[in-house]
């Protein structure tokens, strides 16, 4: 194992950035790959094209012979891309992407042969997806799944195959994927808000909703990292002592990009241009060999089949750039993990953001009443919404002394936090004239110019408004988006029809004008949610304290996080808005669970796999060395030996201990895996890997990292932290 160390690193010694053509602008290259308006337009009949727009922008039906034409004309499309194949594309609960490829190739049955694409293959396929996760839903009822075209996100050629965006569904319709309960809570946040929009703007026909990811990762070399079993297994390193050198001296944060590094990122960029992802900036994060990417916004459903199938491209071009991604929440000890923050919010068909101050004070109430009601939303929720970003992986950083914290908390900076103070004086009640015309020009009119001068940034709030959207940062780097952005909108969706029913009832049962009803309620939903809001540093043990004191919950780790994904509240939440039936809440938790608790085990026999086979062989090996070496001292020194071989007996004892110590909680481990294993319920499972099997693991840790620093760097086999986090 040494020996493949050492190779590898005498591999990394001769890497050169890969040249990567660049010659085109990159506004010709955007989704020259999508079947996009102007792709149909060229491909499809005028009527098949206007049709189909009816069916994205309106959610019309699609009928045989129009699937046929659009078949048609797409396969000809793609086939005019170099593709030869082609897949319905979805994204299971595996937290992957599938596919299953199928040929256009086709033959007559008398020797001759073409290629063939029909409206059917299109719109619906029964893939044999039998062991994707499903939770039991597939049990129950027919074991069939099927994947049905989203017309909503267009078509892509990716290498030699047109990849079809599908929702996955059961036999029954129920939800086996991630898109299905996100386009549902899209067109149920849709009709909240544009029902409430139209307090302010009887123009409004649509809202949809924005999201922005920005995707954090890792690059490592590929030979290095392929000699840790670790990282290959579990993403991770599970063991490494951390560097002389780590991200103290802040000298890699928006430093300058290392030159492999540029080249796989301009390469990847183009791959992304070509596939319509409209990503912008590019950047070093705060670890060593940590980078960042972010696109431009895009309608939810679009943005989130983007980051997925950017996650895939990146393992496809970090190949060609002998790099391998890490996409895991923590892949180093000791220095700063990955997230993807969601800037998440609300534009019209009319083109406003509906979370962007405007120049009236209409508008801005338009504006206060959605940022409102989006922080009373999460406040009311805030269980649920930290139950969405649990998982094993994301456990490193939330709450284990790393920002954001788990404690969810909103931050809106001290400008709008003086505007909501005001608000919360208005009058109970009908509002004077004198007070309605204070309002409107000195609280709300006041917003934009506020704003602009607005410069307080807080790094480690969980939720933080900044500017013209909120910044959902607690979302893990291997998440997909679709999880917490369902939530998200369910739970904006719900308060905003909450709202509407409290501000029509003032009207009509009290009398009120509308503008003073909304103040009115406004007015109690910023009493009833401040405790959610939280100015300050966002983790240490003192806000946690005043977390406890205001009834925020702080759940550190995954099994607890994950009770409130089937609490009555998330329930009766889906339920209600008809995102989500009971079944399909329950199905999702139980998949979770079984994650949670998969992952721990997978860790947990790599890490002990890696103690006693790599390391505690290589720790004996060093320890006869020193044997030796005391045995010939004593050949010379005679009785003398002693004052020679005091430092080497010391050391062959200390390592005696780490290797005693490694090997009783290795034992007691695989003890403890064994009860977890040996429990049935899934839950209890989840709790006996969380709480008696994990602790192991920084025991184990603790000792084969010690030896790291004993042992003759020469012999160890495990590519080291310098190593891997330095090598450019
Ligand atoms: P930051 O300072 O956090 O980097 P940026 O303005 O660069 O802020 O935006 C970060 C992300 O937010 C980008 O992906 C951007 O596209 C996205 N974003 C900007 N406006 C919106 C919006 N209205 N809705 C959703 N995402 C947005
Ligand atoms: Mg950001």
């Amino acid at each position: 194992m040494a020996i493949l160390r050492f190779n590898a690193l005498k591999e990394t010694l001769h890497r050169t950035p890969v040249k990567i053509q660049e010659e085109e602008r990159r506004s010709d290259l955007f989704g020259r790959n999508v079947f996009n308006k102007k792709a149909m337009r060229q491909y499809l009949t005028k009527e098949s094209y206007d049709s189909l727009i009816n069916v994205i922008d309106k959610g019309h039906k699609i009928d045989r012979s129009l699937a046929d034409n659009i078949s048609t004309g797409m396969k000809e499309w793609a086939i005019s891309k170099g593709a030869t194949n082609y897949t319905h594309w979805f994204q299971p609960l595996t937290g992957s992407t599938a596919e299953k490829h199928d040929a256009f190739f086709d033959t007559y049955g008398d020797g001759e042969a073409m290629e063939r694409f029909s409206g059917s293959q299109l719109v619906q396929q029964e893939p044999d997806a039998s062991s994707l996760p499903h939770g039991g839903i597939r049990n129950t009822f027919e074991a069939r799944g099927y994947t049905a075209w989203d017309p909503s996100s267009p078509a892509f050629v990716w290498g030699p195959t047109l990849c079809i965006p599908t929702i996955f569904v059961s036999y029954t319709g129920e939800a086996l994927d991630y898109k299905t309960p996100l386009l549902r809570s899209v067109s149920a946040l849709d009709k909240a808000a544009t029902d409430v929009v139209r307090y302010f703007d009887k123009k409004v026909n649509k809202v949809i909703t924005t999201l922005g990811w920005e995707q954090e990762y890792f690059l490592v070399d590929s030979a290095l990292a392929s000699t840790r079993p670790d990282l290959m297994m579990s993403g991770r390193t599970l063991l490494g002592h951390s560097p002389a050198k780590g991200q103290q001296l802040d000298d890699h944060y928006f430093g300058s990009i290392p030159s492999r590094v540029l080249s796989y990122m301009r390469d990847l960029e183009r791959e992304c241009m070509l596939l319509g992802i409209p990503v912008k900036t590019r950047h070093n994060e705060v670890a060593p060999n940590q980078f960042e990417l972010a696109p431009i916004f895009e309608e939810v459903n679009l943005a989130v089949d983007h980051n997925s199938l950017l996650m895939d491209v990146m393992d496809k071009v970090a190949e060609r750039h002998h790099f391998k991604v890490l996409f895991h929440e923590k892949p180093f000890q000791g220095v700063n993990g990955s997230g993807k923050h969601n800037n998440w919010s609300l534009a019209t068909d009319t083109g406003s953001n509906l979370l962007s101050p405007g120049k009236t004070p209409m508008k801005n109430m338009r504006f206060l009443t959605f940022f409102i009601n989006t922080i009373k939303a999460f406040y009311e929720n805030e269980e649920i919404i930290r139950a969405t970003i649990a998982s094993a992986s994301n456990d490193h950083r939330l709450g284990a002394n790393e920002a954001p914290p788990a404690v969810m908390s909103v931050f809106i900076g001290s400008q709008l936090t003086k505007v909501l103070n005001e608000l919360e004086k208005v009058t109970d009640g009908k509002l004077s004239p004198q007070e309605k015309t204070e309002l409107k020009l000195n609280v709300v009119g006041k917003i934009p110019e506020i704003l602009l001068d607005n410069t307080d940034r807080n790094r480690t709030s969980p939720f933080a408004f900044t500017g013209n959207k909120f910044e959902l940062r607690a979302v893990g780097s291997t998440a997909n988006c679709a999880d917490p952005m369902t939530v998200l909108n369910a739970i904006v969706a719900k308060q905003l029809i909450e709202f509407k029913t409290e501000v029509d009832g003032l009207i009509s049962d009290k009398k009120m004008k509308k503008d003073d009803a909304i103040f009115n309620v406004l007015r109690e939903y910023i009493k009833s949610s401040n405790k959610i809001r939280f100015e300050g540093d966002g983790y240490g043990e003192a806000w946690e304290i005043e977390a406890k004191k205001r009834g925020l919950s702080n759940y550190r780790n995954t099994p607890e996080a994950l009770k409130a994904k089937i609490s009555k509240k998330a329930i009766d939440l889906f339920a209600e808005l008809n995102i989500m039936n009971e079944r399909e809440v329950k199905a999702r938790y139980e998949i979770e669970i079984e994650d949670y608790s998969k992952h721990i085990q997978i860790e947990g026999r790599v890490l002990g796999d890696i103690a006693r086979n790599h390391i505690i062989p290589t720790a004996i090996k060093y320890q006869n060395v020193l044997i030796k070496n005391v045995k010939g001292l004593k050949e010379i020194y005679g009785s003398e030996f002693k004052n020679q071989a005091k430092q080497q007996m010391n050391l062959i004892e200390t390592i005696s201990e780490h290797i005693e110590q490694i090997n009783e909680k290795v034992e007691q481990m695989i003890e403890e895996r064994k009860k977890a294993n040996a429990l049935k319920d899934p839950t209890k499972m989840a709790f006996a890997y969380c709480d008696q099997v994990k602790p192991y693991f920084d025991d184990i840790r603790y000792h084969c990292d010690k030896l790291e620093l004993l042992v003759d760097n020469e012999i160890w086999p495990m590519t080291k932290y310098r190593e891997l986090l330095f090598t450019k």
